[in-house]
């Protein structure tokens, strides 16, 4: 099988479940517990904030672990838009892109239903990119936060990160980044970015399901979405996945941003694809993208179809469509990019991790030719 969907989930890296391992046997206390036990899981939690701090340039204090990215996006989320109106009711706006994951879309949702937010959605181009320009056309006084992701987990285009959360910073509005996807391949030192806020997963970079953090810069105020013992310091209760945050951060330290050979590899699979399959193009941005993502519409197909046909030849991925309710419907990531709802329907999504290899991402291009092929063939919709 060639594995081309490490952007749904990564499997764990030895080095990984080595580090973790004692805090799953051996080690098991509970870091709240007074005797030794809990001594020694407070040290390695304390020691895991600390690295997890280091990758992310910023204070052990700053890091607050998670279940996984879509806590972090709705402590995020919820968290900085109540304590803000909470400190000021004419707070009452939030500001997100119109390519977020639903774990910082819903979260503004809900906000809206039952805490009076008016939501505001920052449109994107064509190539899934919000404009510095855009993003100041609908930022108002009223704005409690701004929520913009690093890198999209359907197409892969990066966001200007650095630019919006400039703009942001100007008029004293938090910003948040949901950089699951970057986590791994871009560079996650938040004092560049400049973000006040930043989610990020332990499951897409060698890390087991079920793991996160958000960082929160210090004196950005964040009420807290699970209250009881206070652990997190009151910002997250409930007792430490203490190997969870051990493996997040050894997975954070192990990898390498920048990856060039894995973007040529890309840009040779995406040619590949596009020279081999008439009528397919690439979505989202040709070159401000994640290294480890292509993402294609194969018109006169259906996503689905293709993905179908690909397994039975050995090659794993994913459509760029949510399945609702058991039918296809359009993307709202490649809707809001304007491509119209019958093409969005076709869009298939191929990420892979650092290991990934020339003869692989070879084959799977002539899986791709002969899948699309044999789709339209049969008129299979
Ligand atoms: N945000 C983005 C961009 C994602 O791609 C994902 C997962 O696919 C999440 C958030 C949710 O992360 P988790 O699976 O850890 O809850």
């Amino acid at each position: 099988m060639i594995f081309l969907d490490a952007a749904a989930t990564t499997p764990v890296r030895r080095e990984v479940l080595e580090a973790m391992w004692p805090y799953l046997t051996g080690d098991f206390g509970n870091p709240s517990s007074h005797h030794s036990l809990g001594e020694s899981a407070a040290t390695a939690l304390a020691g895991a904030r600390t690295a997890t701090a280091k990758s992310l340039n910023c204070r052990p204090a700053e890091v607050t672990f998670t279940s996984g990215g879509t806590e972090a996006d709705n402590l995020a989320v919820k968290g900085i838009a109540l304590a803000r109106q909470a400190a000021d009711q004419a707070l009452n706006r939030v500001v997100i892109s119109a390519v977020e994951h639903p774990a910082v879309e819903e979260s503004a949702r809900y906000l809206e239903r039952f805490h009076g937010f008016a939501v505001d959605t920052v449109p994107v181009d064509g190539y899934g990119q919000v404009t510095p320009a855009a993003l100041a056309a609908v930022l108002r006084r009223e704005t409690a936060l701004v929520s913009v992701m690093y890198a999209n987990n359907e197409v892969g285009t990066v966001q200007p990160i650095r630019e919006l959360a400039a703009l942001c910073r100007e008029k004293g509005i938090p910003f948040h980044t949901d950089a699951v996807q970057a986590a791994g391949w871009l560079p996650l030192d938040t004092k560049i970015l400049g973000v006040d806020a930043m989610s990020i997963s332990g499951h897409k970079l060698g890390a087991p399901k079920g793991n996160g953090a958000l960082f929160v810069r210090s004196r950005t105020r964040v009420e807290p979405l699970l209250h009881g013992g206070g652990q997190e310091r009151g910002r997250r209760s409930g007792t430490e996945n203490v190997a969870g945050a051990v493996a997040l951060a050894t997975a954070l330290a192990l990898v390498r941003p920048g990856q060039e050979h894995v973007e040529a590899l890309r840009d040779d699979f995406i040619r590949e694809v596009l020279a081999g399959v008439p009528g397919a193009h690439l979505t989202g941005h040709p070159a401000e993208r994640l290294p480890s993502v292509a993402s294609f519409c194969f018109p006169g197909t259906s996503g689905e179809s293709v993905l179908l046909e690909l397994e039975r030849q050995g090659v794993v991925c994913s459509s760029g469509s949510a399945c609702a309710a058991g039918s296809d419907a359009a993307s709202p990531v490649l809707l809001a990019m304007g491509i119209p709802s019958d093409v969005a329907q076709t869009a298939v999504r191929f990420s892979f991790d650092a290991s990934v290899t020339a003869a692989e991402l070879h084959e799977a291009a002539a899986a791709v030719r002969h899948a699309v092929d044999s789709v339209q063939t049969l008129g299979i919709r």
